[in-house]
């Protein structure tokens, strides 16, 4: 029988107090899997602390751990996209370290791609363990994206889900180098399948996500997938026409009938200070998006790898990463 390779493809940026619980359990879990081989990706994404001598030294104790460092922190959806380069399984997952997902899901996930499904996508049933704000502001983001965008996102589903080697050939022949994952997963489509878990507390340290990062990624996911907050404008734009020239109507005919007043310093200041308002917004729309065009067209790459490391393996990475 063809023994499956499983890739389980892992961002890592100041995660040391992480990889000691990390490894034990995920091993654990993947050598339990019937008829499957697998690698661990591990993608150090510019660490500031012991991340990469503890993954160095967890792949010396396995060949089967790789170790990706990247040249600086890209952020993480650059890691994951290093981690699915470089990814050589028949399947791939990509999975947080903190351990926030369960990995016992995995043999589910794959027991549903056997059926023949080309996506497992992992689906958080509950979210105590995220707080409030962030559970609401999720909430609101998916309610909204969703309503603009063309390609939906599920609600509550995560990085973590079972791909394909198809799925990932079709991902890395999307160009952009801005990435929004979980819209790039969405958008690849394929049959899909969803399994439900219970979302974790973080296994130790804490999020890099601020709230302000949060905001910056949920502008990235719709400006990404949608261009109606362009559109808006026009529809604005001609609401406030019709209105103003409403307006000056009633003004002509007040005028005609009861001769000229002067009053009006009041609405005069509002209306001028409204539209200015009104189009400052517009502008600073239609701003994000030719930032991203400018960012897209320097063509840039999305990370840089400095070295590779993988037990009797440690070669410097090529033009096409690391082999
Ligand atoms: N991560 C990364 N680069 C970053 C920020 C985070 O590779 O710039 C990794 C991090 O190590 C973890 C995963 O992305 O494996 C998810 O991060 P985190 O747990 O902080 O996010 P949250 O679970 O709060 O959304
Ligand atoms: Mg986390």
């Amino acid at each position: 029988m063809n023994r499956t390779l499983l890739s389980l493809v892992v961002p890592f940026y100041n995660e040391q107090e992480s990889i000691a619980h990390f490894f034990p359990r995920v091993t654990a879990i993947l050598d339990g899997l019937d008829g499957v081989d697998f690698e661990i990706v591990c993608v150090n994404d510019g660490s500031r602390d012991g991340t990469y001598q503890a993954l160095v030294a967890a792949a010396r104790g396995d060949a089967r751990i790789r170790v990706i460092d990247l040249t600086r922190n890209f952020g993480k959806e650059a890691a994951l996209t290093a981690g699915l380069d470089e990814a050589k399984g028949d399947i791939v997952i990509p999975f947080d370290a903190d351990l926030q997902d369960p990995p016992e899901l995995i043999p589910q996930m794959v027991a549903k791609w056997r059926e023949g499904f080309d996506v497992v996508v992992a689906r958080r049933v509950d979210r105590r363990s995220d707080t409030f704000m962030k559970r609401k502001s999720a909430l609101l983001f998916y309610r909204f994206h969703n309503k603009l965008a063309d390609v939906k996102i599920p609600e509550n589903v995560g990085d973590f889900r079972l791909m394909s080697r198809e799925v990932i050939e079709a991902l890395k022949h999307l160009p952009e180098s801005r990435r929004f994952m979980k819209g790039l997963f969405a958008w690849v489509g394929f049959r899909t399948a969803m399994v439900d878990y219970v979302r974790e507390a973080r296994s130790a340290g804490e999020t890099s996500f601020s709230a302000w990062k949060l905001w910056n990624f949920a502008l990235e996911g719709l400006t990404s997938f949608s261009t109606a907050p362009l559109r808006i404008w026009f529809y604005l734009g001609s609401t406030i026409a019709l209105l103003s020239f409403a307006f000056a109507c009633e003004i002509i005919i007040k005028t005609l009938v009861k001769g000229v007043a002067v009053p009006g310093y009041a609405s005069l200041l509002v209306s001028i200070l409204f539209m200015g308002g009104v189009q400052l917004i517009g502008i600073g729309i239609i701003g994000e998006y030719v930032g991203r065009i400018y960012i897209e067209s320097k063509r840039r790459p999305v990370y840089l790898i400095r070295s590779c490391f993988q037990l009797d393996r440690t070669e410097a990475p090529s033009q096409d990463g690391c082999v």
